[in-house]
């Protein structure tokens, strides 16, 4: 459809433009900052216009003005829904810069719709500049007298002579959006981006990019250090009553999560000059060697710090090769250098230069990184050198300390543990498996009481209860599983440890693996067990006495009953004469003569008949053997003295005896006496 004159002037007859509003956003924190005003055209039958279709016929026919006017007005209004401190920008044709009544005109707009002044940016173009500089300068300097901010539209579009910047005082520089489209892909429309902000740092002047389609042109913008950004990839321009639900989405609609890095600090907060002197101080204090080497593999930069591992001067290495630098190191590492220029990043190598003399050797991490042009063309490398030696060192020191720690406690029979204040496991050593089993981690809490025998769990959960509850030492024995032997007895043993308040937090402590002398002491129980069997049968009296005393120690039933005293008690040597006293072929023997005695002293003896007096006066005729009981250094440890009844054969013997005799008396008389013999015994 063509719009003719006739079109246009009805248009602003009735009232058909509007403003509609695009969102500035600040890059560094994705938030919005104001908006643009841009003008639309309501039309009756074709709809919304953009601008150029009626803009220049405005300009032409001296209707601009009011236009303009009549888009502040409709603006404002909707400024109510703008709050603080969010800008509106407006676009100024070049020509209106000759109406010396333009900054009466915006102000009286402003004032009248409560809009303050200090938050309207004016946008002009370069041409508007160049026809009349001086009646320019006069507007300008009103509108900034008023509070307005001035910004430089289309920047690098039109004449962009560097005077033009000079002659006005601007706040803002806008890139134009053609550049901004199609930086991205065109390096030159980068490096004019990369120059138009930097220009517009070292002036003092608040960069704004156009036309920002896409996350990639925001990150790059903000990268370059461009502060403000519009464009659709932000939002496109919206009609007023769009714009509560504009500002409202604005946090997280508008804003884009750039990764945050130490640029995005320093583009948004810093001048370009705290910038270039906060990454000397980095370069400079890095504990890391650092330098950009160019393709020849010449020292373009290098800091300090590497200056110093090479051993010579910055100055020295400056324009140098590597090669020449560290000869002997070089072969190493020349291939990782190629392979980075190729475009390759490379990390994490370790290389160890052999010592320099006076030196030991040195470890170093070292990476490689190609550095490219704004064309993404591989003009250098950047290297980072790293002095690991010393934590080369230490990781050796720890792996053996781990190394000695680990086999102390595998190794160690022991199995420790700590438990919290409720007595819940909260470690235990790896033993713990290899002996159960169970994993470390199945035994935390309550878990470990699953490995303990049935029948000793309840008395173990006893035991750590009643120390909980009084703090004293927890020990207690119990039968754990085992991989091997299905129960294995430990002993466990542990403290409380306090707090400052003498809270109980911790209880160390470790179970000690007791199976073996535990099945040794059933062993010995049971051998005891039988001995004490024979030892209470046997036909003979048994009487052991301790060394050197010749205490009695132990007697066996039947020598009680040979002896006829009711308990063992602690006759000793020298009161045998109350129940042991011993006649041989009718002598009294010596104390020292008794079997008993003499075991003591080392030697045997044996009686085979001895009339023995027992504990009831009466006498009995015995057999009597003594024996020492010899250590296994000789010494005598005690005696053993063995008695047999043979008081019956004895008697009997006796009985035959007397039996033979009077029968032999018999026969004497009855025979001559000459027969007379006795049988003899
Ligand atoms: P401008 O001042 O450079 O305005 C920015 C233009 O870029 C606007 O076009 C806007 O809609 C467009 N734009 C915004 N984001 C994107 C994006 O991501 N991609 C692309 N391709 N374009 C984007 P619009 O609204 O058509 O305005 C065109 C020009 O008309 C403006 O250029 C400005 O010079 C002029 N203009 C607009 N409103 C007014 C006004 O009220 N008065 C005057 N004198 N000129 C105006
Ligand atoms: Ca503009
Ligand atoms: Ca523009």
């Amino acid at each position: 459809m063509l719009i003719s004159l006739e079109d246009v002037r009805r248009g602003i007859e009735n009232d058909e433009f509007v403003p509609f509003f695009q969102p500035l956003v600040t890059l560094r924190t994705g938030q919005l900052a104001g908006f643009e005003v841009l003008a639309r055209w309501h039309h009756p039958s074709a709809g919304i216009l953009p601008p150029d279709r009626f803009i220049p016929i405005a300009e032409q026919n001296g209707w601009i003005g009011a236009l303009t006017k009549r888009l502040m007005q409709r603006a404002f209004e909707a400024g109510k829904l703008i709050p603080e401190p969010l800008t509106l920008a407006f676009n100024v044709s070049p020509l209106q810069l000759h109406d010396l009544g333009l900054p009466k005109q915006i102000q009286s707009a402003a004032e009248e719709l409560g809009f303050p002044l200090q938050r309207v940016v004016i946008e002009v173009t370069e041409s508007a500049v160049v026809d009349n500089v001086e009646r320019a300068q006069t507007i300008s300097n009103e509108l900034k007298a008023l509070g307005c901010k001035i910004a430089l539209d289309d920047f690098g579009t039109g004449y962009s002579s560097l005077l033009h910047l000079q002659s006005l005082p601007f706040d803002e520089l806008k890139v134009d959006r053609s550049f901004v489209g199609s930086m991205i892909q065109r390096r030159e429309s980068r490096k004019i981006v990369a120059a138009v902000v930097g220009l517009g740092q070292s002036l003092g002047l608040t960069a704004v990019a156009e036309g920002i389609e896409t996350r990639e042109q925001a990150e790059m913008l903000l990268w370059l250090g461009c502060e403000l950004g519009q464009g659709w990839f932000f939002g496109r321009p919206v009609p007023a009553e769009d714009l509560p639900a504009t500002v409202e989405l604005s946090r997280e609609k508008i804003s884009f999560n750039h990764s945050t890095n130490l640029w995005g600090d320093l583009a948004g907060n810093a001048l370009p000059s705290q910038r270039l002197a906060h990454l000397q101080a980095v370069y400079d204090g890095a504990p890391v060697g650092l330098a950009l080497l160019d393709r020849n593999l010449c020292y373009v930069t290098l800091n300090q710090r590497l200056a110093d591992m090479n051993g010579a001067t910055v100055e020295e290495h400056l324009r140098r090769p590597v090669a020449e630098m560290v000869p002997r190191a070089f072969h190493h590492f020349e291939a990782f250098i190629r392979r980075s220029l190729e475009g390759e990043v490379i990390t994490g190598v370790e290389a160890r230069r052999p010592p320099g003399p006076g030196q030991g050797d040195r470890d170093y991490l070292l990476s490689y990184q190609p550095v490219r042009d704004e064309g993404d063309e591989v003009i250098g490398v950047s290297v980072a050198v790293v002095d690991i030696t010393d934590r080369k060192a230490a990781e050796a020191a720890l792996r053996e300390s781990e190394d000695h720690y680990r086999h102390m406690v595998e190794l160690n029979p022991q199995i420790p543990w700590v438990l919290d204040a409720h007595g819940n496991a909260v470690a235990i050593s790896p033993r713990w498996e290899q002996v159960t089993g169970m994993s470390a981690a199945t035994a935390e809490g309550a878990g470990f009481l699953e490995a303990i025998h049935p029948e000793d769990r309840p008395r173990v959960e006893s035991v750590i209860a009643a120390s909980i509850h009084s703090g004293d030492p927890i020990d207690v024995e119990c039968r754990i599983v085992s991989r091997n032997d299905r129960w294995r007895w430990v002993r466990s043993r542990g403290a409380a440890r306090r707090d400052p308040s003498a809270k109980i937090i911790r209880w160390y402590g470790s179970a000690d693996d007791i199976d073996d002398q535990k099945k040794a002491e059933e062993a010995l129980r049971k051998s005891e067990e039988q001995l004490k069997a024979i030892f209470n049968s046997v036909p003979v009296g048994i009487l052991l006495a301790d060394a050197p005393a010749g205490r009695l120690s132990m007697s066996n039933p039947e020598a009680r009953r040979i002896f006829r005293y009711p308990v063992p008690s602690s006759y000793s040597v020298e009161n045998y004469a109350q129940w042991g006293a011993i006649r041989v072929n009718g002598r009294r023997l010596e104390s020292a003569e008794y079997p008993l005695a003499r075991a003591l002293r080392g030697e045997k003896t044996r009686i085979e008949e001895a009339l023995c007096l027992r504990a009831d006066g009466t006498e009995a005729w015995v057999s009597l053997l003594g024996a020492p009981i010899v250590r296994e250094d000789g010494s005598v440890q005690g005696a053993v003295v063995v008695v047999q009844d043979i008081d019956e054969i004895k008697q009997e013997r006796e009985r035959l005896l007397t039996l033979a005799e009077a029968l032999i008396k018999e026969l004497k008389s009855q025979t001559s006496p000459a027969d007379r013999e006795p049988i003899s015994s």
